[in-house]
């Protein structure tokens, strides 16, 4: 079988022909259909988030079950599921009884399976997931299954990229109808940032961005406000002036930066949440004074995968697609094979691509 293997950081992807083992217990082997490349993939092969190498980058993925190990219930060989990197959780510790299984104490992470031809262990890039190979192999509860006609190349994008806009809007801000929502970038989760905030009701939505391409963008999504955060002369001021002077009540940051997050904070209103859900490099920091949080009472947190129940919100995405609720084909800017995956990569990079999906045969 072939893989997209990243053996130095920085370096563009050598795609070859590698091992892998069979699934273990509670294990699933998957023939991935589609991987989409986000900009956590980018972030890796550039080793701004650290990680395995030699490793296979690709976590928004999709295929149909090929294999199951020992013990596993939840899907069967021929199901179409997406691979997620999140885990739908034990079911018994606390975290999954309170109704959280993506805080799951129990999750701890999974043997990685692919090999170098040589037997060089491959370690799985962004999520535990290695989706930039023909099959892989995770753990059960990484898992949903979909419909049977749902297209790959959209199902691919639900588990990460709609699926983190999506649930950070619902399940960790718990934004409210006719509260106001900032979504600093507007790439492929801050547009599902936008999609979301707009079906939970917000008003207004106001879209920060460096490129009025991408804000006429977010205003199909569902932004009713914009900002361009270049060209205006102070961001802060111009989200505060559309916020009745208080600013917003949710923000949430899809940019990877510190300066983004500090940006995002100074837009919020008091007792005002902000969210991060870009992912920022490791080397920078976010300073804050104690005061900044203190006097106003906001809320700083993050949001990892969605905060995501997947058997809850995954038939709910679904279901918001098949009823032209919620846009998935407009996220997609191209289709490519594997031997091309650089050719995609670089054209993510470039800021050309919403999101260009590997198609496996
Ligand atoms: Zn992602
Ligand atoms: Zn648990």
């Amino acid at each position: 079988m072939k893989a997209a293997v990243c053996h130095e950081f920085g370096k563009p992807l050598s795609v070859e022909e590698v091992l892998l083992e069979a699934p273990q217990e509670g294990e699933v082997k998957v023939r991935v259909k589609a991987t989409a490349i986000c900009h956590s993939d980018i972030h890796c092969i550039r080793g701004e988030l650290g990680g395995p190498v030699p490793g296979i980058p690709g976590h928004e993925t999709a295929g149909y079950v090929e294999e199951v190990g020992k013990g596993v219930t939840s899907v069967r060989v021929g199901d179409p599921v997406l691979v997620t990197t999140v885990t739908s959780g034990c079911g018994q510790c606390y975290y999954c009884k309170i109704g959280l299984p993506h805080l799951c104490e129990r999750h701890k992470p999974r043997p990685f399976h692919h090999r170098t031809m040589s037997g060089q262990p491959l370690g799985a890039m962004a999520g535990p997931v290695g989706g930039l190979a023909e099959y892989t192999v995770v753990s059960e509860k990484q898992l949903a299954v979909i419909p049977p006609d749902f297209p790959m190349d959209r199902a691919s994008l639900i588990s990460c990229g709609v699926l983190t806009g999506y649930g950070a809007v619902f399940n960790r801000a718990h934004v409210q109808p006719l509260s106001s929502v900032v979504v600093m970038g507007t790439g492929g989760v801050g547009l599902n940032a936008i999609q979301a905030a707009a079906l939970a009701g917000a008003k207004p939505v106001i879209a920060v961005d460096i490129l009025d391409s991408k804000l006429e963008m977010a205003r199909t999504f569902g932004a009713t406000h914009f900002v361009n955060s270049k060209t205006v002369a102070d961001p802060i001021k111009a989200v505060k002036e559309m916020t009745a002077g208080r600013g917003a009540d949710y923000v949430f940051i899809t940019v990877g930066s510190a300066a983004a997050v500090k940006q995002g904070v100074f837009m919020s209103a008091p007792r005002g949440m902000t969210v991060i859900i870009g992912l920022v490099p490791m080397k920078e920091q976010v300073c804050f004074g104690s005061f900044d949080l203190i006097g106003g009472e906001r809320v700083l947190t993050g949001c990892g995968g969605g905060s995501a129940r997947l058997s809850i919100d995954i038939p709910r995405i679904v279901d918001l697609y098949q009823a032209g609720q919620l846009k998935l084909d407009e996220l997609i800017t191209g289709h490519y094979k594997l031997k091309d995956v650089n050719e995609a990569i670089e054209s993510t990079e470039k800021g050309q691509a919403l999101r260009n999906i590997i198609m496996f045969d």
